[in-house]
């Protein structure tokens, strides 16, 4: 999300957060570019009309220019056509007029999400053994019991289960799934991990998150 009204994003990133959404705030456009181009993958990205430094208009051109489809919706101000045309033609999928409610907004991001999902198979369940997660379905099973995950605690598993058998260290961890801007202790990961294992592990006697020390976590490639 680059949104320059601090209050605004702030209150969208809770809305989102509780529907379930890993949210990254931008409050500028450099920042916002650094982000929509090096940050992701996104699965959808919010893009307000007018920022300081680079406006959404500039930041979806740069995006699709780098070949980046993530689908863009465009947040405006103001909702004359001409503004409409300008942003569907710098590349932007859809767009919302301010003010609008914040159910409107989760729902258009939801019908992005899906159509980019549809043709996507990069964001296809991962396996390791018997557990399974659908990172899009945000779902997870084990030996077929569904398995209730935070949206924290699903996204530090997917890091985990992308890199099956690799150390892949905390700080790794922390760039994937939590906040840039937010100075977060790396060992929060520790957190996430031991409330994982009592979900995903200990119920079943399994052991699939193994401790690499020095570094960070290994996926145990069949489950554990
Ligand atoms: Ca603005």
């Amino acid at each position: 999300m680059v949104e320059d009204e601090e209050n605004l994003a702030e209150s969208l990133r809770r809305g989102l957060s509780a529907d379930g959404h890993i949210v990254d705030v931008a409050h500028d456009g450099h920042r916002g570019l650094d982000l929509a181009l090096a940050g992701g993958p996104y699965d959808v990205v919010l893009l307000d009309l007018m920022l300081p430094g680079p406006g959404g208009h500039a930041i979806c051109t740069r995006m699709r220019a780098h070949g980046d489809t993530t689908p863009v919706l465009m947040l405006t101000a103001k909702d004359g056509d001409h503004d409409v045309a300008e942003g569907l033609d710098a590349g932007a999928d859809d767009y919302l007029t301010k003010p609008f409610s914040f159910v409107v907004l989760a729902a258009r991001i939801r019908a992005l999400a899906r159509r980019a999902g549809a043709g996507d198979d990069g964001g296809g369940p991962l396996q390791a053994g018997d557990l399974v997660l659908d990172p899009r379905g945000r779902r997870c099973r084990r030996g077929g019991r569904d398995i209730e995950l935070t949206a924290r605690e699903l996204g530090v598993l997917a890091c985990l289960m992308q890199q099956p058998g690799r150390a892949v260290a905390k700080q790794d961890i922390l760039d994937e799934v939590w906040d840039p801007p937010q100075a977060v202790d790396p060992n929060i990961v520790e957190v996430y991990v031991s409330s994982l294992r009592k979900k995903i592990d200990a119920p079943f006697g399994r052991r699939s998150i193994l401790t690499v020390h020095g570094t960070g976590y290994r996926m145990a490639p069949d489950g554990g």
